[in-house]
């Protein structure tokens, strides 16, 4: 028998839950609800110049009001500091780590020397510190050593997927030169220390599912399977960020509240009944039909 589904949403707390987050949190609790398994919520709070105090309260009061209700306790990032040491510390006895003395001044340099016959591709890290600094610099960062060739997975909606990291992205960075642990790092500890069988996250993260595989198998950690929901764009075709269409809970009026998880049920997909936030999700569950989720962005005309 196949293990129980576990899925998660993992908000970073840097402000009010918008239309795109909602998206997120809503098609993680279909497909784990859906499969009668259980739905975590975590807080990716670590990166702490970016965290909003009461934001994080805000985006559970606000999943609370459109009937989200999570299972267990939410994690806190900020609370398990010691498991992403830990985990950087079998990466070093691996010799998979290495500090870097790199500034971002240094990066940007390299990237447009004009006597380059090579020119590094922006935002590929070049390795200048991969076999040791240069004398007399400290280490800044720690970065991971990205194994050669390339890394593969199925998302379950956007089919095949292949990344040769070495080349894409180079060495990436496990902790920050200003302290914090990096993403990259906490959300693979954290996935499989909560045994995630499923991430279902926005598209904006398919860039990073690559990476995350390479450290889970650097870690001896399993890889969950990966499905990319559609991005909501702003009506000039960027992201839509956390100022657009933010979903502040005070304002949201029960008719507005039915309205806009109505309108992320429709970018789902799925044909939303009328009712409360309450009876559209078990409808929703009842009837979820991955497959007709768009492979394309929405565009939202005005929110
Ligand atoms: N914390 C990330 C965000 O809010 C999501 C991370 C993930 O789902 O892997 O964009």
């Amino acid at each position: 028998m196949p293990a129980r589904a576990v899925g998660r949403f993992a908000p970073s707390p840097t402000g009010p839950l918008h239309l795109g987050s909602l998206v997120a949190a809503v098609g993680s609790w279909l497909f784990a609800r859906s499969a009668g398994g259980s739905w975590l919520v975590r807080m990716e709070d670590l990166d702490t110049p970016r965290v909003v105090p009461g934001a994080a309260d805000e985006i559970l009061r606000t999943l609370g009001r459109y009937g989200l209700a999570w299972d267990g306790e939410v994690v806190h990032q900020s609370q398990r500091l010691a498991h992403y040491e830990a985990a950087l510390e079998i990466l070093l006895k691996k010799g998979l780590t290495y500090g870097c003395a790199c500034t971002r001044a240094d990066l940007a340099r390299v990237a447009s020397a004009p006597d380059r016959n090579d020119p590094a591709t922006p935002g590929v890290y070049p390795g200048t510190c991969r076999d040791g600094r240069p004398a007399g610099k400290p280490a800044r960062a720690i970065r991971f050593r990205v194994p050669p060739g390339f890394f593969t997975f199925e998302d379950l909606l956007l089919g095949p997927f292949s990344e040769d990291v070495s080349a894409a992205v180079g060495d990436f960075v496990v902790k920050r030169a200003d302290g914090p642990f990096a993403y990259q790092l906490a959300v693979v500890v954290d996935d499989a220390a909560e045994g995630v069988t499923e991430v279902v996250r926005g598209a904006d993260l398919l860039s990073s599912t690559a990476r995350q595989i390479a450290l889970q198998r650097a870690l001896g950690d399993a890889t969950p399977s990966y499905a990319h929901l559609p991005l909501v764009l702003g009506p000039d075709g960027t992201k839509l960020g956390k100022r657009d269409g933010a979903l502040p809970l005070p304002a949201l009026s029960e008719e507005r509240a039915r309205s806009t998880l109505s309108l992320a049920l429709r970018i789902l997909g799925q044909n939303p009944v009328d009712g409360t936030p309450g009876e559209m999700l078990e409808d929703a569950r009842r009837r979820f039909d991955p497959r007709a989720i768009p492979r394309e962005p929405f565009r939202a005309g005005g929110i």
